[in-house]
């Protein structure tokens, strides 16, 4: 119905009288309508094809059918409203017409359709208000439609259930990801989606969101098909409007997200571990490692370098690593780490550090494309592994100038030898007045001086025939005692402070007097005007680390021999030099610097060790440690023989050296002896068998060829049982078992001998 625009009214009525009282009674009401005429349903169909109307009035019977066949139910559902007029009627019929679809009924007596204007008008404002119901309608179904088309197709899971869990609605993802169908789903209470040892979890859950309205989190649902997932999940609590809580949800599936974070989480904790096993094998190494940045400043030091940092591995970063050594301040042009950084290569370095360390640093650069971020520094303290080699070096040096003096020493020794018993020879047949005899005198001290000096450098080079007895250390020195007083003069006092038992140990007791000597003779020389030397003997018990450091042999107990003067020391530069042979600071004439080089080799070959303290313009002590025996001391067997040593025993003579065998010969003829010379061993064996008479004694040299003085004894003895044996040597070299070591107890003299000496040798060991 349109403003200003007639109403367009199709009437349908095949009574032509009652038709136009219709119209007249629009007419008479002043209402001026459009009013088209159908007389039958068919006309009435094709009124409204060609132009719908705004209201039809139709009576009820046409002739071709009842007009309650072109209602709708409800009315508003067709095009336009739709009044039925009949000549009959009562309630039963309007109601069940209305039901029908018709908007109204009117009954058609002669009030009737006079009101009829009154009826059309008042249908035409029922339908205009149920045409606007119904376009709300529409409105609001539409937008129901689409909320519930997005609810639908949301690819998040949104659903609802009560405060038990049961789940009262739930969309298309719902079942998507839950796998059950719709219906299934609508079935299920949400505990039923969750672990078993899960739900009883559920049920507090459930109480949170009574009492707070909103809970979030992920959960670990079972699916249908029985795998595990994940959905983070959103639930909030509706109480208005309905008649018991609802709880509102929506949920996503995050599975993927949650493993991935899982096996971060597991690559994260395993790389941890592996970084701390890194950093316990970084520590456990001894050498320095250190990570430092372009600025110098420690990024991470292991355990050693932290140490050395004087620090925590923790607390170190932005200490400065050149702390440790070179200048406190600033890193120094021979810092390899700065050379790193500079050219990217790897660098290497021997520094030393203010506390006189040696490190062998070696650097790794580490980079990020070219760029040099950090380089990391490997430190080695290698002091103790200089000190060795140094003291290696230092040995084999002392070696080799041992081996070259000995070799020399030794047939200097038996030249000397020859002089010294030629001269005596010489002397025997001189009147001692004679002017010759002075002479021979000369060439005889001279002789002897020089064969000292070679039992010297023998001593240095080990090469010495050594008698080791063991002794009580307080005992042989006090032996010495005179010795050394007589040596070094009265303005030096000598203090002997013997510890209580500092123990036995095995020597040579010529090799006390040796040290003593030697030790005696610096002493003095250091010491103008007066002074005082000192000597104490205690005891100490070394054990392996320290005899690695300090050049020992082997841990143990050490019986200690400390010499101390109060003379003009050593600067360290002497100090370093002074077991040298030929070392000396004396002068020409003064000193031969064999003393201390003597005395460090006898203490070696003894098993011991010698060092040395000093410092100049207060004194030196020479400290030397002897391995303790644990053997009783042997009793001194030296008597004295003042009677001529004469005899008229049978001795053979096995001497390699011609002129030797024969100034032996003359000597022990000269005493009365009678003597069988030969210079080879195998010729002794046979004469000892062909000689008719006894063989009392076997004089023998220690190292021949062919057969040792040691063997041939041995032969001979078989041969001749009960003969003595006496042993002569300048040294013995290899030739005898243990270093130059005879055995204990048995019979030597020494080369060079003097006559004395030699037939006093004899005569004893053919008393003994
Ligand atoms: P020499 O005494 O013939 O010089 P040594 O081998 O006995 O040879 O000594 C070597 C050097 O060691 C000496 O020249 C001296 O410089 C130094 N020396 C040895 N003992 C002492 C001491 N007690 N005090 C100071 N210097 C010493
Ligand atoms: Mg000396």
């Amino acid at each position: 119905m349109t403003q200003g625009k007639p109403i367009d009214i199709l009437l349908v009525e095949n009574d032509p009288a009652h038709a136009e009282a219709v119209r007249r009674a629009f007419e008479g009401a002043g209402t001026h309508p459009r009013i088209r005429l159908a007389r039958t349903l068919r006309e009435f169909r094709e009124a409204v094809a060609a132009d719908p109307p705004d209201v039809a009035l139709l009576d009820l019977d046409l002739p071709d059918g009842r007009a309650d066949e072109v209602l709708t139910t409800p009315p508003e559902a067709g095009l336009f409203p739709i009044l039925i007029m009949t000549s009959y009627g009562n309630e039963q019929a309007a109601v069940e017409l209305t039901k029908s679809g018709a908007l109204d009924y009117v009954v058609t007596s002669p009030e009737a359709v006079s009101d009829m204007p009154r009826r059309v008008s008042g249908a035409l404002r029922i339908w205009a208000f149920l045409q606007e119901h119904k376009r709300t309608e529409e409105v609001l179904r539409e937008s129901e439609e689409r909320y519930r088309d997005l609810v639908e197709h949301s690819n998040d899971l949104i659903c609802t259930h009560d405060l038990e869990g049961r789940i009262l609605s739930g969309n298309e993802a719902a079942s998507r990801m839950s796998g059950y169908s719709a219906e299934l789903f609508l079935g299920k209470n949400m505990a039923d989606f969750l672990e078993p040892e899960a739900r009883g979890g559920f049920k507090v859950y459930l109480e949170f969101i009574r009492s707070t309205g909103r809970a979030s989190g992920v959960m670990r649902v079972r699916t249908a098909a029985g795998d595990t997932r994940y959905w983070e999940f959103t639930n909030t609590l509706r109480t208005e409007g309905v008649a018991a809580p609802i709880v509102r949800g929506t949920a996503r599936d995050v599975t993927d997200r949650i493993l991935a974070e899982k096996a971060m989480r597991k690559s994260k904790k395993e790389l941890e571990a592996l970084s701390r096993e890194f950093h316990a094998v970084l520590d456990a190494i001894p050498d320095n490692i250190t990570r430092l940045s372009p600025d110098m400043n420690v990024v991470w030091a292991n355990r050693a370098s932290a140490a050395e940092l004087k620090g925590k591995p923790a607390d170190l970063s932005g200490c400065h690593c050149f702390k440790r050594r070179d200048d406190p301040d600033h890193p120094n042009g021979k810092c390899p780490v700065l050379r790193t950084f500079r050219t990217g290569e790897s660098d290497y370095e021997i520094i030393t550090s203010p506390d006189r360390k040696m490190w062998e640093v070696r650097t790794i650069p580490v980079k990020e494309g070219e760029r040099v971020v950090n380089v990391i520094e490997v430190g080695r303290d290698i002091t103790e592994h200089r000190r060795m080699e140094e003291n290696l070096r230092q040995a084999r040096k002392m070696e080799a100038v041992g081996r070259l003096a000995g070799g020399v020493a030794h047939d200097f020794n038996n030249m000397l030898n020859v002089i010294l018993g030629y001269s005596e020879v010489a002397l025997a047949r001189l009147d001692p007045g004679a002017a010759l005899a002075r002479d021979l005198q000369e060439i005889r001290k001279a002789a002897q001086r020089s064969a000292d000096l070679t039992r010297q450098l023998l001593a240095f080079s080990r090469k010495q025939i050594v008698v080791p007895k063991v002794v009580r250390v307080n005992d042989a020195i006090a032996e010495q005692m005179n010795m050394l007083r007589r040596l070094i003069g009265e303005d030096v006092r000598i203090d002997f402070l013997p510890s209580e038992d500092p123990g036995n140990i095995r020597i040579d007791p010529s090799h006390v007097a040796q040290i003593l000597a030697n030790l005696g003779v610096n002493a003095r020389d250091a010491i103008t005007g007066v002074g005082t030397i000192t000597i104490e003997t205690s005891n100490i018990a070394l054990d392996e680390a320290y005899c690695r450091e300090h050049d020992f042999q082997n841990p143990g107990e050490y019986v200690v021999l400390a010499f101390t003067d109060t003379g003009a020391g050593m600067d360290a530069e002497t100090l370093e030099r002074i077991f040298e042979p030929f070392f000396t600071t004396k002068g020409v004439g003064k000193g031969t610097g064999l003393g201390l080089s003597t005395v460090y080799g006898i203490v070696k070959q003894d098993g011991g060790t010698i060092n040395a303290y000093s410092e100049p313009g207060i004194g030196t002590t020479f400290r030397i440690y002897f391995p303790r025996v644990r053997e009783e001391a042997e009793g001194c067997v030296e008597p004295a023989r003042e009677a001529a040593p004469v005899g008229t025993e049978t001795v053979l003579l096995v001497e390699d050296e011609e002129q030797i065998l024969s100034l032996v010969a003359q000597i022990l003829e000269g005493h009365g002896y009678r003597v069988l010379s030969t210079r080879l061993p195998e010729e002794a064996c046979r004469l000892a068998e062909r000689h008719d008479g006894k063989i009392d004694l076997l004089l023998t040299d220690v190292v021949m060829p062919g057969m040792n003085g040691k063997e041939l004894q041995g032969r001979i003895a078989a041969l001749r049982p009960g003969v003595k044996t006496l042993f002569m040597s300048g040294y013995t070299a290899n030739a005898i078992a243990h270093r130059g070591v005879l055995d204990e107890g048995v019979a030597f003299v020494q080369k060079p001998f003097t006559v004395r000496s030699l037939s006093e040798k004899v005569r004893s060991v053919l008393d003994s």
